[in-house]
């Protein structure tokens, strides 16, 4: 027992221990790599960070052939509904917005730094994607109208499998965090929520409204945050983060039913937003034009199939559950709807496009609807990706192309609780048919509508905080719940 170490190995009867010893240092190694390839440790984006640093350096390209064009492809024409007009006051903000974007982006300071970088005149948003694209397009349309209300400058943390989606927004900038900021592909992690999510300060109690404001700050808001992290939407803790040079908006949201709910923005949003039913509408079609990539295959797919039909109908359809919701019982709400409505008589040329990861539903509808049987209807699909991927840009690319391309419906019929659904209907500016998908978390009763129409373009935000819902007291806004998620609020004002 008291025998030193060395000793100890060199004895003729430690050859078994040696070898325990041994396995002991393997394992421990493997802890040790195991832990430093995780994804929470720096170390893990080292392979991204080189990848990444050596990309070309990115800057606003005037010649962004979706922004100059996409008016001749706008989905109203047939029931010549005039395109939702912005007003003045969001064309004068989205301007001056420019302005602020241009004075404190990546380009004036291409070093931009939360430990080093602390000034009253410029503050930041970071906005860090995770779910799928219906969800981020949501999620960085909240924080841009965020930024907007709050005069900080948007950045984003796109991985690769956001490259050339879209056209950079803001002129002579860019909207890319840049490559030397320290938390790169970090701030999702569950060791940045610890350290740094608001959630945590206030759990801790470490926040002072009074005096000093950390650097930076992660909100986390996603569908599991918890009751701290949701105090974000009291405008009594507004002041706080406030004072916050660099926020941090992890989440993949509609958030801005709950900012209209709030004292400190309600006024403001009526003065962007007169008519309150447009919002995603209109900062969609600001933030996110296609890139010339991704306008190519859209304008190349629509001027193929879809420009010679009178009327185009776009149909998604989004199962969650594939597994356990049968296709003929989604058919038979998507059949079921489009008769009860009459989304489909025979009567003019129209084409239908149908969006989804599986192609049967495509195959079903062209074998009922197809020109085969009916003169005047022709069926289209773009693409067929079978499952959602991740960290995939072409997949990510077709999903931005089907999304669009259903945009530039005259009708739509959505699918309930898909945001994917909610981004094209508020695009085209459509108000869709949402079909009732029957999952085994939501059965359908027989005594169900199939669809709704939806009560306008706006999307439903699914995870809000109990006391924003509209009648619980010191609620401001014109909110109220979702016609597909009982427990989501979307904005209906007007
Ligand atoms: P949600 O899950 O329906 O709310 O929509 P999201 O867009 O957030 O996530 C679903 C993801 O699955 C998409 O981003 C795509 O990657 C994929 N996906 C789902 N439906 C379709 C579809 O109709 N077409 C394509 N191309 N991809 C789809």
């Amino acid at each position: 027992m008291g025998r030193r170490l060395t000793e100890f190995l060199n004895s003729s009867s430690s050859g078994k221990f040696r070898l325990i010893l041994v396995a002991a240092f393997a394992v421990v190694s493997l802890l040790f790599a195991a832990a430093l390839l995780s994804p929470e440790s720096p170390f893990f984006y080292l392979p991204l960070r080189i990848a990444l640093s050596s990309r070309r350096p990115r800057i606003y390209d005037p010649t962004c052939d979706s922004r100059r064009d996409h008016h001749s492809y706008s989905a109203t024409k047939y029931h010549r509904t005039p395109s939702p007009q912005p007003s003045p006051y969001l064309l004068a903000k989205l301007r001056d917005y420019e302005d602020l974007h241009r004075r404190c982006g990546p380009l004036s300071d291409p070093t931009l730094n939360p430990q080093e970088f602390r000034t009253d005149d410029c503050k930041f948003v970071v906005y860090a994607p995770s779910q799928g694209l219906g969800n981020r397009i949501l999620g960085l349309s909240s924080t841009f109208l965020y930024a907007l209300l709050t005069n900080r400058v948007l950045l984003v943390e796109f991985g690769p499998d956001m490259e050339d989606l879209f056209c950079e927004p803001f002129p002579n900038s860019t909207w890319y965090l840049p490559e030397t900021f320290p938390f790169r592909f970090q701030l999702q992690s569950h060791r940045f929520r610890k350290a740094y999510s608001f959630g945590t300060l206030l759990q801790k109690k470490e926040e002072d409204q009074q005096n000093s404001a950390p650097a930076l700050l992660q909100i986390f808001l996603q569908d599991k945050y918890n009751d701290y992290d949701k105090l974000f939407f009291r405008d009594e803790n507004q002041g706080f983060v406030h004072r916050v040079p660099w926020l941090a908006l992890v989440h993949d949201g509609y958030l801005i039913p709950c900012l209209f709910q709030m004292q400190s923005f309600r006024s403001e949003l009526e003065k962007l937003f007169p008519d309150q039913e447009t919002v995603f509408h209109h900062l969609a079609k600001y933030l996110l034009s296609p890139s010339n990539e991704a306008w190519e295959h859209i304008t190349g797919f629509y001027k193929a199939y879809l420009a010679k039909a009178e009327e185009r109908i776009g149909f998604q359809i989004r199962v969650f559950e594939p597994k356990k919701t049968t296709f003929p019982a989604v058919m038979k709400q998507i059949m079921s709807c489009t008769q009860k409505h009459r989304i489909l008589p025979q009567s003019r040329s129209k084409s239908i496009f149908v969006a989804s990861l599986s192609r049967k539903y495509y195959e079903e509808i062209d074998s009922m609807y197809g020109e085969r049987s009916h003169g005047g209807i022709a069926v289209y699909q773009a693409s067929h990706e079978g499952k959602q991927h991740f960290g995939d840009n072409s997949h990510n690319m077709k999903a931005w192309m089907d999304i669009y391309l259903l945009s530039m419906s005259d009708v739509l019929v959505t699918s309930s609780m898909s945001t994917f659904g909610y981004v094209a209907a508020g695009i085209a500016g459509v108000r869709p048919w949402i079909v009732m998908i029957p999952d085994p978390y939501h059965p359908r009763g027989a005594d169900e509508p199939s669809c709704e129409r939806a009560v306008n373009i706006e999307p439903c935000f699914h995870f809000p905080p109990w006391f924003a819902y509209p009648d619980q007291p010191g609620t401001v806004g014109p909110v109220a719940r979702c016609e597909d998620v009982s427990w989501g609020l979307k904005i209906v004002g007007g």
